[in-house]
This record gives C-alpha cells, structure tokens and sequence, in this order.
C-alpha cells in the first residue's frame, strides 16, 4: 500500500491506482456473492409463511424478498446470496423455515 505522500495525485473519488485491497470502491460488482459459503440452506414452507416479512429484515444478506402467489405474499431465498448462517429460521414467528444440510 502507498503512503500518503505517494497517493497525492488521486482523482476526486480518491480511487486513483491504489493497490486494490487497500480502497473500498461503492460498486455493488465488486460485492463477491456469499451463497457458497453455506453448508446449510432455508427451506420455506408455504403453508405456514404468513408473509410478515419479519425473515427478510432480519436476513444479513438481504437475500429473503416476499413474492405475490395466489395465497398472498411468500418469503422466499435467493441461495446465489444466502450464506447459511441460520437466523431466519430463528425469528419467524410460524415456524415456516427449516434448514437442511446442502
Ligand atoms: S418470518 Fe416466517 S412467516 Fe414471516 S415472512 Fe418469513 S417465512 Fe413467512
Ligand atoms: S440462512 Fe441467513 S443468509 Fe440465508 S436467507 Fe436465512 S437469514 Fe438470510
């Protein structure tokens, strides 16, 4: 990494050619997707989701939306963002979200 005297030439975003790893760029790309982290995934039972939301408030990843099916509004899990880390299941109140091995 460049020390200050060095990076004196930055551009107004301060991106300039700092090594990366040592700049933290606002682009949502460079945001690696975690789902193959997990050894774990949710499995959503829809007769019991009562679509509350309170699951995707509560997903760190924000990897849980509700969709519009003919019984009202569903939480479901996009798996390429779900890292498995288990709290859904924790916090719905219907007990609608099972984990299970991957
Ligand atoms: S917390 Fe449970 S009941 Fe509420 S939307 Fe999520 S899965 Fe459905
Ligand atoms: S297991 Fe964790 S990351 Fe995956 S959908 Fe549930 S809260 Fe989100």
């Amino acid at each position: 990494m460049k020390n200050n005297q060095e990076n004196n030439n930055l551009d107004e975003k301060g991106n300039d050619d700092l090594e990366l790893g040592a700049v933290i760029k606002n682009e949502i790309e460079f945001y690696p997707k975690v789902g193959e982290w997990k050894t774990e995934f949710p499995v959503y039972d829809h007769d019991k989701c009562i679509g509350c939301g309170i699951c995707v408030k509560h997903c760190p990843e924000g990897a849980i939306k509700l969709i519009k099916t003919p019984k009202g509004k569903k939480a479901v899990a996009d798996l390429e963002w779900c890292k498995g880390c288990g709290i859904c299941p924790t916090v719905c109140p219907t007990k609608a979200i099972q984990m299970r091995k991957k």
